[in-house]
């Protein structure tokens, strides 16, 4: 079949796909589709190393690390799981219920979208089309304008793995994605910013499609004043300067306790000396997606300093790149205390109350994620009680994206719902209640309300109580 020419053609495509769907695409069908995606990635190997080199300079070792790597796992975990993820669950039988069974079953929820961001364009287009074959629904995939040679590339995988009926690609910005976000799908499923999150979820409550939105937001880390800080310098800098700080849960900004700020920050430079010798030519460090982002987070930088933060580590800027850059005195007057940073620049606050950072994280919007380094199990403990936060990295940063078992997911301002491995599959799946009479006694207090009837229900009152 050829590929459509527009966006209707397309849907329609699907569309008039759904029956045959809901038939003939069981757990073979999905198994054998995610095999050949994982082939056909494999084998385009050195051509999603050089897209992504074209569209931001990511290095091939981080390409395939938090690519290439992170969609294979994704794939190769729900091949080991998706026959028990499919499987309907049984439900523990209640008293009402007596006299039936009770189970969950796992449907496709039908046409899905699925539109992308451009910081991790291959990986956020393909783990959750992993997610929505798993769960034997049909997508189109709208991978990110910015992010062209990597679009152009994930086009031609789909073709060469899906049927156009099953799977398509739509490439382009805000005028095709808006045309999308009109069509009746099933569930869309958004990764991007939280402002565009909310025209997506407007957009759904038109025709009542569900949503999984993966969102962004400031992640704050938290340095204790027991932490180890030689490790912490190096989670933090893996943190946040990989993808060149394009990462949703890179750590925004970062509190230390007064009594180890002097020797953080100085590990933290150390680190950034080694890693990125060359500062924002390092062929270890991802430049900016574009010009625009480049000025917007070398703006944030200006503003800063202007504004009388001091500058603990200059990162410089050279073209489109931004060297690792680390910032102190942080006043709430800055940009740079506002908007998500998304660069590789870093603002270090002090700290002697923990309360007073708690406050500060509670007052904003609830971040993707959350760090904390420290050994005083106390002081974890009070920090996850006392906020709220997508996910937690404790003595780490990002490792808990990439644990499978693990959903991974925001919390209002930075996202709805879940992602990876069975959260994926649950998020593309519907969860269908099917209740089968055996010798159910329910009809025993069906009308009329005679006598006898009224004393059952007032026997039934009592039980249940
Ligand atoms: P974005 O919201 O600008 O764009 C995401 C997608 O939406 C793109 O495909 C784009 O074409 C489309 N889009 C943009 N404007 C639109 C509009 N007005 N109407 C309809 N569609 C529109 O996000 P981005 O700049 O590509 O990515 C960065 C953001 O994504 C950051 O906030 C980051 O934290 C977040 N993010 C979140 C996750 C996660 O898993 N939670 C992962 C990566 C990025």
């Amino acid at each position: 079949m050829s590929i459509p020419n527009s966006i209707p053609a397309a849907f329609d495509l699907q569309l008039a796909y759904q029956h045959q769907r809901r038939k003939t695409f069981g757990y073979a069908q999905r198994r054998d589709v995610l095999r050949r995606l994982s082939a056909e990635i494999r084998a385009r190997e050195p051509q999603i190393i050089a897209a992504l080199q074209a569209d931001f300079g990511k290095p091939a070792s981080e390409t395939i690390l938090s690519e290439i790597l992170v969609v294979q796992q994704d794939i190769k975990h729900t091949l080991r799981h998706l026959r028990r993820w499919m499987r309907p669950r049984r439900v523990v039988p209640t008293l009402i219920g007596f006299g039936t069974s009770a189970r969950v079953e796992y449907q496709a929820r039908g046409q899905c979208l699925i539109i992308a961001p451009w910081n991790y364009p291959f990986n956020l287009a393909f783990g959750p089309l992993v997610s929505c074959i798993a769960a034997g629904n049909s997508a189109i995939v709208k991978p990110s304008e910015m992010t062209p040679a990597t679009s152009a590339l994930i086009g031609e995988i789909v073709a060469a793995v899906f049927p156009p009926e099953l799977v398509t690609v739509i490439e382009g910005g805000i005028p095709e994605s808006t045309e999308l976000l009109a069509l009746p799908f099933d569930h869309i499923f958004f990764t991007g910013s939280p402002a565009v999150g909310q025209i997506v979820m407007a957009a759904a409550a038109k025709t009542l499609a569900s949503v999984t939105l993966e969102l962004g937001g400031k992640s704050p880390t938290i340095i204790g004043p027991d932490a180890d800080i030689k490790q912490a310098a190096k989670w933090v800098a893996f943190g946040k300067f990989s993808n060149g700080g394009q990462t949703c849960i890179a750590p925004d900004h970062l509190y230390v306790h007064e009594t180890r700020r002097a020797e953080f920050i100085t590990e933290l430079g150390a680190r950034i000396a080694s890693a990125y010798a060359d500062g924002p030519t390092s062929p270890h460090l991802a430049r900016m997606v574009n010009a625009a982002h480049a000025d917007r987070v070398w703006g944030l930088v200006q503003d800063a300093r202007a504004k009388g933060a001091a500058l603990d580590v200059d990162g410089m800027r050279a073209g489109d790149a931004i060297g690792p850059t680390v910032l102190g005195g942080i006043t709430p007057d800055m940009d740079i205390d506002g908007a998500e940073i998304f660069g590789p620049v870093l603002p270090i606050m002090g700290y002697s109350d923990i309360d007073t950072v708690i406050a500060q994280i509670t007052a904003r919007p609830k971040p993707l994620a959350l760090y904390i380094f420290a050994q005083d199990k106390a002081l974890v403990r009070r920090v996850l009680d006392q906020t709220s936060s997508g996910g937690v990295g404790v003595n780490l940063t990002m490792a808990q994206y990439s644990h499978n078992n693990l959903p991974f997911g925001g919390v209002n301002n930075s996202g709805i719902g879940n992602a990876h491995g069975m959260y994926g599959f649950r998020a593309f799946s519907h969860e269908r209640a099917v209740l089968r009479n055996r010798f159910s006694l329910i009809p025993l207090i069906f009308p009329p309300y005679t006598g006898r009837v009224r004393r059952l229900i007032g026997v039934v009152r009592r039980v249940l109580g």
